[in-house]
C-alpha cells in the first residue's frame, strides 16, 4: 500500500505513519515527490486492517500498489529519480550522466591517463573493474585490492565518483570502502543477497541487467536493493544474448521508453558490452542520448590495442573526446545537461 500524504504535511505526521506502519510489522519506505510525499508499506499485509492509517493526521488516501515491484514502480513516485553520486554530480532528471574508464584497472599510468582524459571530456564517474568476472579462470582477473587503491587515487585527482564492480558478499566491505557506486555486473543480477547487501551499504548502486532477465525480473532486483532502505539504484542495459553473430550482445535501447514507464529510477546504457566494438559505440551512445536514457557507462582506454580485457569494444580517450562533443549538440536539442 501506499500512504499517500496531504500537500503541506510536516515531518512529525510522516514519523507517526512510519510508526504505524512498523507496528503493522511492515517495511516503510518514505519517498519525497516534487509535489506529494508518500509512505510505502511493503509486506505481508494478510491479517492486517491497515487501512485505520487513513485517520492518521494529513493522511490523504490509502491506494494500494498493483506492480510486483513496488517503490521502484512508478506508482509511488511519479518524477524521476535523481541519484547523487557523492562527488556533487548525479544522474537521472535533466542530467545525463557519463561515466567512463576503461574496463579493468591495469596500472596507474593507464588509469590515470583515462582519468584525466575522460574528466576533461566532461565524465561525471570513472569506471574501472578491480575485480572482473571473467568466463575464462585462466585470463587477468582484476588486480583486487590494488585496482582498488589506484581508483582512489584517481578520485582523489580528478574528483570523478569511482564505480566498480562487487563480485561477491566477502567483497562488499573491501570494495565498499572505496567505490562512490558500487557495480553489479550482470551475471549477479539474480545474486540476491548480494543485491541486499549492496542496499546495506547505502551507496549507490549501479544494477546491470542480467543477459537473460526480463524487464519484470531487473526491477524486482531493483527491488532487493531498495527493500534494504536504499532508494540509491541506476538500472543498466548492457545488451542481452540472441542468436546474433555480428555483436558480442544485442543492445535493446527499447528498454528505455519501457524503463521510464514503470520506474523511476535512472536508467544508464552500457554499449561497450552492449556491442563488443568500439567503432558501433558512439552511434548508440548518441541514440540512447536520443532515446530518453540517463547516461552511459562506457568503455574508455588509453591504448586499446594493448588492453587487457575488452579491447575489442574500448574507444580511445581521443574518440570519446569527439564523441562528447557530439553529444554535447544533441542534449541541447532533447533538453539535458550534460
Ligand atoms: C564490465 O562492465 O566490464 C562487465 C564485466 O560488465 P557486465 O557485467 O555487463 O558483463
Ligand atoms: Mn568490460
Amino acid at each position: 500500500m501506499i500512504v499517500v500524504m496531504k500537500p503541506g504535511v510536516q515531518q512529525e505526521h510522516i514519523d507517526h505513519v512510519v510508526e504505524l506502519i512498523r507496528q503493522y510489522g511492515l517495511k516503510d519506505h518514505v519517498i519525497v515527490g516534487t509535489d506529494r510525499t508518500v509512505v510505502a508499506a511493503i509486506g505481508d499485509k494478510r491479517g492486517v486492517d491497515m487501512t485505520a492509517i487513513e485517520n492518521a493526521p494529513m493522511v490523504d488516501e490509502m491506494v494500494p500498489i498493483l506492480k510486483p515491484y513496488k517503490v521502484a514502480s512508478k506508482e509511488v513516485k511519479q518524477d524521476p529519480s535523481v541519484i547523487g553520486l557523492g562527488n556533487g554530480e548525479s544522474i537521472g532528471g535533466r542530467k545525463f550522466g557519463v561515466i567512463a574508464g576503461p574496463c579493468s584497472v591495469e596500472n596507474e599510468k593507464q588509469l590515470m591517463q583515462a582519468a584525466t582524459a575522460v574528466k576533461a571530456a566532461g565524465a561525471v564517474g570513472l569506471r574501472g573493474g578491480a575485480f572482473k568476472p571473467r568466463t575464462n579462470p585462466y585470463e587477468f582477473q582484476g588486480l583486487g585490492e590494488t585496482g582498488l587503491k589506484l581508483l582512489a587515487k584517481a578520485r582523489a585527482e580528478t574528483g570523478l565518483a569511482v564505480c566498480t564492480e562487487v563480485m561477491s558478499l566477502d567483497q562488499m566491505d573491501l570494495v565498499a570502502e572505496y567505490a562512490d557506486i558500487l557495480q553489479i555486473g550482470t551475471r549477479n543480477m539474480h545474486n540476491f543477497n548480494l543485491l541486499a547487501a549492496a542496499g546495506k551499504t547505502g551507496k549507490p548502486v549501479m544494477l546491470k541487467r542480467g543477459w537473460s532477465a526480463s524487464l519484470k525480473e531487473f526491477l524486482l532486483a531493483a527491488e532487493y536493493i531498495i527493500n534494504e532502505g536504499n532508494q540509491n539504484v541506476i538500472l543498466c542495459e548492457r545488451g542481452i544474448r540472441t542468436h546474433e553473430q555480428y555483436v558480442r550482445n544485442t543492445l535493446p535501447l527499447a528498454i528505455i521508453p519501457a524503463v521510464k514507464k514503470e520506474s523511476h529510477l535512472p536508467i544508464v546504457i552500457d554499449p561497450s558490452q552492449g556491442t563488443g566494438h568500439a567503432y558501433m559505440v558512439p552511434a548508440m551512445c548518441k541514440a540512447s542520448l536520443a532515446a530518453g536514457a540517463d547516461g552511459l557507462l562506457i568503455e574508455v582506454h588509453p591504448d586499446p590495442e594493448h588492453a587487457m580485457t575488452d579491447g575489442a569494444q574500448s574507444i580511445t580517450t581521443d574518440g570519446f573526446a569527439s564523441m562528447m562533443d557530439d553529444l554535447r549538440r544533441i542534449a541541447d536539442a532533447v533538453d539535458r545537461e550534460l
